[in-house]
């Protein structure tokens, strides 16, 4: 790495740090790492170490940067207000040229920069996933691969497991004057197109007219998260654009990391003097599907526990919001005891031994909830429990809170 960033504001950041350790136990890379440097506190002082020239930004800095899940815990309950997430991008985005990126860092942001940006080519995979999960030929590769290579077989354990066809923008026949602007999502979309339907179900139930405006694509957050930040930056650009001709209607998503990320679309841009103002107007404009339901849903009939995903947790304050929800619906649910289930985005696919060892607790706590369904906001976790629940063989169904709250799709009457 060159150098850590240059700007005050990152300076300032590092240094509001009085290691107290309020954050530490917060922290899911220390509980599996225990290890001080993989802990917010240890990430900080080496940022601060880094500043003033007492380290080099070596394999060894790099990889405890890169055993941050982003889950953002620790700057919720800092005393300081330091800006992990801030601190954590900037300091990615600076270690990307470094020689020290392995492979599959490289892997990740090939992904990321060629596959998840072009929705055509994601259907695609998604359609070729979906025969291959149909034939069993994971289950296959995971035979074959297991004696060779165990990481190799969770990952194919954690691939996500489609769910009806790719949704596409044209389903949706545009209203005449819509009510609300649904983003539809890049890998959520694709790989989980009966969620999304389910959201739409759920909107009209409560008398919205969603529109959903075609040329939108990926909104960034898996590239913010990994530190693409320009790449994050273009795609925030086109996301705005695609949303504008909707007007000022709110913005609805269905993915708890997007909703994280396109509510701070402002911050992003805030150095860009075109996009600065339409990109703190379209942040204004952003709610989870939990934000714009009320009462006129029926209510679910089973037994519910709500897992709470981190970026809902942890900075967006819609901490609680599906519970109480649920509640107010007259539905039998419990919160699960809140606790990263170590998904974060690409984070299980870079580290799936320790992204399936972090899953353990969410997953005994929905076996011990003794409810039927497990209502979870968030893609990336949803795939990660519905993996952990299959191989558990657990006869709770993971669902997204769209299904659960959404009535039947016309041909299922
Ligand atoms: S809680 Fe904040 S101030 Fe305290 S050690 Fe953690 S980052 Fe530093
Ligand atoms: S973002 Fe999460 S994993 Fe990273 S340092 Fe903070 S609490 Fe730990």
């Amino acid at each position: 790495m060159s150098a850590i960033p240059h700007n005050p504001e990152f300076r300032d950041g590092v240094m509001r740090c009085v290691r107290c350790s309020i954050c530490v136990p917060h922290c899911p890379s220390y509980a599996v790492y225990r290890n001080e440097a993989d802990s917010p506190r240890g990430r900080v002082q080496l940022l601060r170490a880094l500043m003033e020239g007492r380290i080099e930004a070596d394999a060894n800095f790099e990889l405890h940067m890169d055993r941050c899940l982003g889950c953002r815990a620790c700057e919720d309950v800092c005393p300081s207000k330091v800006p992990w997430g801030k601190l954590l991008t900037e300091t990615r985005e600076e270690l990307l040229p470094t020689p020290h990126a392995r492979t599959r860092k490289r892997v990740t942001e090939l992904f990321l920069q060629r596959v998840v940006v072009r929705p055509d080519t994601l259907r695609l995979l998604a359609r070729l996933l979906a025969i291959i999960q149909f034939l069993r030929l994971d289950r296959l590769a995971r035979w074959v691969v297991r004696p060779f290579s165990k990481t190799t077989a969770r990952r194919i354990d954690l691939l996500p497991r489609v769910a009806g066809k790719p949704f596409e923008p044209s389903e949706i026949e545009p209203p005449e004057t819509p009510t609300v602007a649904f983003h539809s999502g890049c890998i959520m979309g694709a790989t989980l197109g009966d969620v999304q339907r389910a959201a739409i179900r759920v909107l009209e139930q409560q008398r919205h007219a969603p529109v959903v405006p075609p040329t939108q694509h990926c909104c960034g957050a898996l590239h913010q998260h990994a530190g693409l930040l320009d790449d994050a930056r273009i795609l925030a650009r086109d996301t705005i654009a695609a949303f504008e001709d909707s007007g000022v209607v709110p913005i609805c998503t269905t993915a708890a990391g997007c909703s994280l990320a396109m509510k701070e679309y402002g911050r992003l841009l805030a150095d860009d003097r075109e996009w600065a103002e339409r990109a703190a107007t379209f942040s204004t404009r952003v709610r989870d599907l939990s934000e714009l339901v009320g009462a006129n849903v029926d209510t679910p009939t089973e037994k519910i526990a709500v897992q709470e995903a981190c970026h809902h947790w942890n900075v967006q304050q819609l901490r609680g919001r599906g519970l109480a929800l649920l509640h107010n619906l007259g539905a039998d649910a419990v919160a699960l005891p809140f606790q990263c289930c170590g998904a974060a985005g690409m984070w299980s696919a870079e580290h799936p031994e320790e992204a399936w060892q972090l899953l353990q607790p969410t997953l005994d706590s929905i076996e011990k909830s003794g409810c039927t369904v497990a209502a979870i906001s968030n893609p990336g976790c949803l795939f990660h429990i519905r993996a952990g629940l299959r191989s558990r063989k657990s006869k709770v169904r993971a669902l997204h809170l769209a299904e659960v709250l959404a009535p039947p799709a016309p041909d299922e009457e």
